[in-house]
C-alpha cells in the first residue's frame, strides 16, 4: 500500500492550489461569509469549472477527486459545498429524467449555467426521510405540489430542484417519488436560512403552494434497463456527499494547522517563540494526528465507494473527519490566544464553517448507528 501521492496527483494538487490561492482567497474574503446570490455563484462556478469541480473526468481517479475537494475546502469551504451540489444534479437528471426533460435541463446544469439542488428534508423530516409529507397529487398530465422543504443546499439560488414528494400517503414510503421542478416552468418560493457557518453555501427553505409540475418531470422509470448503466458508477447516492463533507473538513483543518503553525513560530512570550513551548507543540501534535487520521480515513472511504463495505468506511470517515474539523480549528484558535478569537484572524469563521459539516448527509449519531449496525448486525434504530 502506497501512502504517497503519485506524480499526477502531486501535479494536480500543486496546480489547483496555486490557482485557488491566486484567484479564490480574495473571493472567499469577499463572499465567503455572506448570503450567496445566484449571479455570484454562477461567476464562481465558471471560475473553478476548468479544474473539474463540476464533476468532469473525475471518476477515473478517486484520490484526485478528494484532493481537489480538500484544496477548495482549505480556501473557500462554502464554495466547495455549493459546487459539489451544483455538479451532482445534472448527471442525476441526465440519468433519471424523461429524455425530453433531460435534453432540456441536463446540459445547462452540467455546464454550470443553471444551478440545481436536492430537496428531501422538511420542517418535520430530518434523519428519517421515510416520513416525507410534501404532497404531489397527480391531476391529468401534471402534479400539484404542496408543502415545504428546509435546509436545502443551494435551494434559494437554484433554477432546478429535484424534490422528493409523497404521491400517495396510503402507500407510505412506497409513495415517495422525485420530481424535477424547474423554477422557470413551475415557480416556487424560497429563502436563505441564516446559519452559524457556511453562510455562502445557501441553506434554504423552499415553499410549494399549488405548484403545477408536468407529469413528465417525474424521475425514474423512463428508460429500459438495456439503455445502459448510469453514467457515474459511484455506489450509493448517499455516500458521495458524505465523503465530500469529510474532504472539506480535512481542507478546513489543514488551513487551521497552517495558520496556527505560522503564528506560533512568530509570536514571542517569555523571551522566545511560543512554538518552542512543549505544551504548544503538544497542541499542534494533537491537531496533526487527528487531521492525518481523518485524511487517511477519507481517502479510504473515497476508494471504497463501490465496495460492498462502503457504508461502514464512509460513515467512519464522515463522522470522524467532520468532528475532527471542529476540534482542530478550535485548538488552532487556542494556540493563538486572544488573537485566535478575532474576526481578522479568520479562524472563528473556519470553526463556524467546520461545525456545519457534522449535520448534513447523516448526523454523527446516524453514522454511529450505521457503524454499530455493521459491527453487531443489529439495527439499533428498530429495536
Ligand atoms: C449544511 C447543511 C446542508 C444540508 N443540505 C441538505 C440538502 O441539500 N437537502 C436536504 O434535503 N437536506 C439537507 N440538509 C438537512 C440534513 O439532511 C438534516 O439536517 C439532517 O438529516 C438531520 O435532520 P434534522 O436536522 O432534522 O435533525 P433530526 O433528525 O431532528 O435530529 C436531531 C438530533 O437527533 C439525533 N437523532 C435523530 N434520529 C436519531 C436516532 N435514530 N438515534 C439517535 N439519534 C438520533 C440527531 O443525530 C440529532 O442530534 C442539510 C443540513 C445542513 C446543516
Amino acid at each position: 500500500m502506497d501512502f504517497e501521492f503519485n506524480e499526477d496527483q502531486r501535479m494536480v494538487q500543486d496546480g489547483v492550489r496555486r490557482f485557488l490561492e491566486k484567484e479564490l482567497v480574495a473571493k472567499d474574503k469577499q463572499y465567503g461569509d455572506i448570503e450567496m446570490t445566484r449571479e455570484v455563484a454562477l461567476e464562481l462556478l465558471a471560475l473553478i469549472k476548468p479544474f473539474g469541480y463540476l464533476g468532469e473526468d473525475r471518476a477515473t481517479d478517486p484520490i484526485m477527486v478528494s484532493i481537489i475537494n480538500q484544496e477548495l475546502g482549505r480556501v473557500f469551504p462554502s464554495l466547495a459545498g455549493l459546487a459539489f451540489i451544483a455538479g451532482q444534479v445534472g448527471p442525476v437528471v441526465a440519468d433519471g429524467a424523461h429524455p425530453d426533460v433531460a435534453a432540456r435541463l441536463a446540459g445547462p446544469l452540467i455546464e454550470g449555467e443553471r444551478i440545481g439542488c436536492f430537496a428531501f428534508s422538511e420542517p418535520d423530516v430530518g434523519s428519517d426521510p421515510s416520513a416525507i409529507a410534501c404532497r404531489a397529487e397527480l391531476r391529468g398530465d401534471h402534479y400539484v405540489v404542496n408543502g415545504s422543504k428546509c435546509w436545502i443546499s443551494n435551494g434559494h439560488i437554484a433554477d432546478v430542484a429535484v424534490v422528493t414528494v409523497q404521491t400517495d400517503p396510503a402507500l407510505g414510503p412506497k409513495g415517495l417519488r422525485q420530481l424535477i421542478i424547474d423554477r422557470e416552468e413551475s415557480p416556487f418560493e424560497s429563502r436563505d436560512i441564516p446559519t452559524i457557518g457556511l453562510r455562502a453555501f445557501p441553506c434554504s427553505e423552499l415553499n410549494f403552494t399549488d405548484v403545477k409540475v408536468p407529469a413528465i418531470n417525474r424521475m425514474g422509470g423512463w428508460r429500459k434497463a438495456e439503455d445502459g448503466a448510469p453514467r457515474q458508477a459511484v455506489g450509493s447516492q448517499f455516500n458521495l456527499p458524505r465523503v465530500l463533507c469529510a474532504d472539506v473538513s480535512c481542507g478546513i483543518a489543514e488551513h487551521a494547522i497552517e495558520a496556527a503553525t505560522a503564528y506560533v513560530k512568530e509570536r514571542k512570550q517569555f523571551g522566545r517563540e511560543i512554538g518552542r513551548f512543549q505544551l504548544i507543540q503538544g497542541m499542534l501534535a494533537e491537531m496533526v494526528m487527528a487531521y492525518e487520521a481523518a485524511r487517511l480515513l477519507t481517502f479510504r472511504a473515497r476508494m471504497s465507494l463501490t465496495a460492498p463495505n462502503a457504508d461502514r468506511q464512509v460513515s467512519i470517515a464522515k463522522a470522524y473527519a467532520t468532528e475532527m474539523g471542529v476540534r482542530v480549528t478550535s485548538k488552532a484558535m487556542e494556540c493563538m490566544g486572544a488573537m485566535g478569537l478575532t474576526v481578522e484572524m479568520g479562524l472563528e469563521r473556519r470553526l463556524r464553517d467546520a461545525r456545519m459539516w457534522i449535520v448534513p448527509d447523516g448526523t454523527s449519531q446516524i453514522h454511529r448507528l450505521i457503524i454499530g449496525r455493521d459491527v453487531t448486525g443489529f439495527s439499533a434504530t428498530r429495536s
